[in-house]
């Protein structure tokens, strides 16, 4: 699944109204070189969440959820043009100017 993530700990992290996220399975997340670095937050609905970043520059690579999921940075693969969201997620918190497309759908579930 794509997303637009619109809660506040993901527009913390990407310092934007919303975040891009592939949601796959935890297990499915494999690195071809390096390990990234991590740590661990709270979301903003108090789950435990375990952010992976580049060592080297800093970005957000994946956050690994609760659920046994992970949040994998849309615009940190080297090929951007597979990202296509479907869904937004939480637009409970999304700003009031933030243009959303109507097109998407809202994700029912809260990963
Ligand atoms: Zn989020």
């Amino acid at each position: 699944m794509q997303i637009l993530c619109h809660c506040t700990d993901c527009q913390t992290v990407s310092g934007s109204a919303f975040y891009t996220a592939y949601i796959v399975p935890l297990e499915s997340v494999t690195l071809t070189k390096g390990a990234p670095g991590g740590f661990s937050v709270k979301s903003d609905k108090g789950r435990d969440n375990r952010r992976r970043f580049c060592k080297d520059c800093g970005t957000r690579l994946w956050a690994e959820l609760e659920m046994g999921f992970a949040s994998v940075n849309g615009m940190a693969l080297d090929d951007r043009s597979h990202f296509n969201p479907t869904h937004n997620h939480r637009l409970e918190t999304a700003p009031g100017w933030c243009a959303l497309n109507a097109l998407l759908e809202t994700l029912p579930i809260t990963p």
